[in-house]
């Protein structure tokens, strides 16, 4: 077979055969075809899309590149949850422990963050001690005793999709339904689960920027879970604004705790408990309840102590310190360095969640380039969200770094001036945003 008839084809608008996709993913994962063969064929396939089975297909070819994940010692149906990213995102660290309370395993892989949307196993990382390079060797061992475990994503999962998301990412190739679908779809498969939760998030934070756009690509995904077998439900949300009351690592773990003693913020409670009972329903463990019961069930579990008391047996089991007075140790703390303010009077409208991603990133909080070092305790934390009422100088959100860190004046106020530029504001009253905005299955 020739690679540059494969590429032909797909430029022509023809239907790639299986063979034909097979043969392409071997060579990227075997570096026998030249980046700029590969380049081509992915921008063929921005310009003519790809059938569902092309799509099934190069999700399975992806899936099986490298090592595939057996997670045969999870007791019942392994459930696994994909986000396609955001700011201020930390429903992992509470979906987590709250299936683990139904009787649902899970064995994490998680990413770190990069640009603007966070990882969550830097997350986690910000808590002293935590270790999130566990070998797969010892996920069984971390699962009988607590029934989960989180990891960073090991490199021999899913290479193909590493080789090409980073052409992709220099060949003006990111964005395209078949290729997004495929490349989540491959890892989730790769990771060994059966049944799939998707959190496709959209608006100004989102790669989706419209609810349209990311209904299409939660179809894609859907379809290609149907024809590849594993049950997934994509559950569609709003990225139009950060999630919750803060973005960074150390306060968003804060946050997570501060929502497991009944303090959650409402768009938080909302998406958590929404993607949870999904996945408690595709591991068959709702023990009977419908969804609305379960939701209920999920809720009554946060706020009276059950998914906290599950969340510290994860901690303690990947080596988290804690207080005498028994709450988690950071590994840095945030200093609020300063205060934003509103520079208008009327109702907030809108916080675009791209550009306080970017204003956390320039605060330390988030990474430009793979190996930098970022500052664990920096970050944002909003005192008022979409629909809130707001005077002119009223402090609308503060901006904060690690207690160890340091920030000079110049990089502190164009943060600052970035952050109020998020900030849009309307005379009239603007109702606040449903955080979930449509289930599809
Ligand atoms: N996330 C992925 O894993 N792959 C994409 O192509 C886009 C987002």
């Amino acid at each position: 077979m020739n690679i540059v008839d494969v590429i032909l084809d797909k430029r022509y608008g023809r239907e790639l055969s299986d063979e034909q996709i097979s043969f392409f993913v071997k060579g990227v994962t075997d570096h026998s075809i030249p980046d700029y063969q590969i380049s081509s064929l992915l921008m063929a396939i921005v310009l003519n899309g790809m059938t569902d089975r092309e799509m099934t297909t190069l999700t399975m070819e992806m899936a099986s590149s490298g090592k595939q994940n057996d997670l045969s010692y999870i007791e019942g149906i392994p459930v696994d949850k994909h986000s396609t990213g955001g700011v201020g995102d930390k429903i992992t660290p509470i979906v987590l422990p709250l299936c683990a309370t139904f009787g649902v395993q899970s064995a994490k892989l998680s990413g770190r963050g990069l640009g603007f949307t966070g990882g969550t196993v830097d997350k986690f990382e910000s808590i002293a001690g935590f270790d999130v390079e566990i070998s797969p060797d010892r996920f069984p061992e971390l699962i009988s005793k607590t029934g989960m475990c989180i990891s960073g994503q090991t490199p021999d999962l899913a290479p193909a999709d590493k080789v090409l998301y980073a052409l992709r990412d220099v060949t003006g190739t990111v964005d395209s339904i078949p290729l997004i679908a495929s490349s989540i779809m491959s890892k989730k498969i790769a990771g060994g689960a059966k049944a799939i939760v998707l959190d496709v998030t959209c608006g100004s934070g989102a790669f989706m920027k419209t609810p349209e756009q990311a209904r299409e690509l939660a179809n894609a995904m859907i379809r290609i879970g149907k024809l590849a077998g594993r049950e997934t439900v994509a559950v569609v949300t709003n990225m139009d604004q950060p999630l919750g009351r803060t973005c960074g690592n150390v306060l968003e773990m804060m946050e997570v705790y501060e929502t497991m003693i009944g303090k959650g913020a409402d768009d938080v409670l909302e998406v958590a408990v929404e993607l949870a009972s999904h996945m408690i329903t595709l591991a068959k463990k709702n023990e009977g309840m419908n969804h609305e019961e379960l939701k209920a069930e999920c809720l009554k579990r946060i706020k009276d102590g059950t998914v906290l008391s599950k969340y510290f047996e994860l901690l303690l089991s990947q080596g988290a310190l804690f207080k005498d007075t028994g709450s988690p140790i950071y590994r840095e703390y945030p200093f609020e360095e300063l205060r934003v303010t509103a520079t208008q009077t009327g109702y907030v409208s809108q916080i675009k969640a791209d550009v306080i991603g970017n204003a956390a990133v320039r605060l330390g909080a988030g990474r430009v380039k793979k190996d930098d070092v970022i500052d664990y305790g920096a970050g944002i934390c909003f005192y008022r969200k979409v629909g809130d009422k707001v005077r002119r100088g009223d402090v609308i959100c503060s901006l904060c770094r690690g207690q160890s860190a340091e920030l000079d004046e110049e990089t502190l106020y164009d943060v600052m001036e970035m952050v109020q530029s998020a900030y849009d504001y309307s005379e009239d009253e603007v109702s606040k945003p449903q955080a979930v905005i449509d289930v599809i299955t």
